[in-house]
C-alpha cells in the first residue's frame, strides 16, 4: 500500500505579492491565508479524516490569532505544525549559516510560544531550495517533516539535502 502525505506551506499572501511584483496586500488581505484559507485546509482535512503536516511561517502566525487557534485544533486531531522559517526569505538558501539558525530557531520559538508546541519538521522555501548537508544544526530540527521522512526519497529535494531516511 502506498504513502500518501498531504502538506501544506502557510505562505502568508504577501508572499505571492512578492513573487509576482505586485505591491504588499493592505488591510484584511495581509492576513487572508491564516485568517481565512487555514480553516479552508482545516475543513479538507477534516473531510478525509488525514493528519496532514502545515508548514508555519513564525512572522505570520504571530500576527494571526484565529490561525493560532485552528493550528492548535488541528495539532490536537494528529496534525503536524512544521517550521517554515521566520520571514519566509527567498534568499534563504543564500544566507549565512548564521543567519539561516536564526530563521529557523526564531520561528521555532515563536511557535513553541503561540502553539505550545516545539516544531521538528522544517522545509525551506521552495522545494528546490531545500537545504544542503551545510545546514546549521539548531534545535528546531532538520529538513523534512515527520510524514516527509518516508517518502523523502521521492522528491527531489533528497538528492539535494542528502536527507537520510532514518
Ligand atoms: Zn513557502
Amino acid at each position: 500500500m502506498g504513502l500518501l502525505c498531504i502538506t501544506c506551506d502557510l505562505d502568508e499572501i504577501d508572499c505571492y505579492h512578492a513573487v509576482h511584483g505586485l505591491p504588499p496586500p493592505k488591510g484584511d488581505q495581509a492576513h487572508i491565508i491564516y485568517n481565512r484559507a487555514l480553516a479552508r485546509v482545516a475543513a479538507f482535512l477534516e473531510d478525509l479524516h488525514v493528519p496532514g503536516t502545515l508548514f508555519v511561517v513564525g512572522k505570520d502566525i504571530e500576527a494571526s490569532i484565529q490561525g493560532v487557534e485552528v493550528l492548535r485544533t488541528l495539532a490536537g486531531r494528529g496534525c503536524e505544525t512544521a517550521n517554515h522559517t521566520m520571514q519566509h526569505r527567498y534568499d534563504f538558501t543564500l544566507l549565512g549559516s548564521e543567519a539561516r539558525a536564526d530563521e529557523i530557531d526564531g520561528a521555532a520559538q515563536v511557535m513553541e510560544r503561540m502553539l505550545g508546541v516545539r516544531p521538528v519538521g522544517f522545509r525551506a522555501q521552495l522545494i528546490s531550495s531545500c537545504p544542503d548537508p551545510g545546514i546549521p544544526r539548531c534545535e528546531s530540527g532538520i529538513c523534512c517533516c515527520r510524514y516527509w521522512r518516508q517518502t523523502c526519497e521521492f522528491l527531489p529535494c533528497r538528492a539535494r539535502c542528502g536527507h537520510r531516511v532514518s
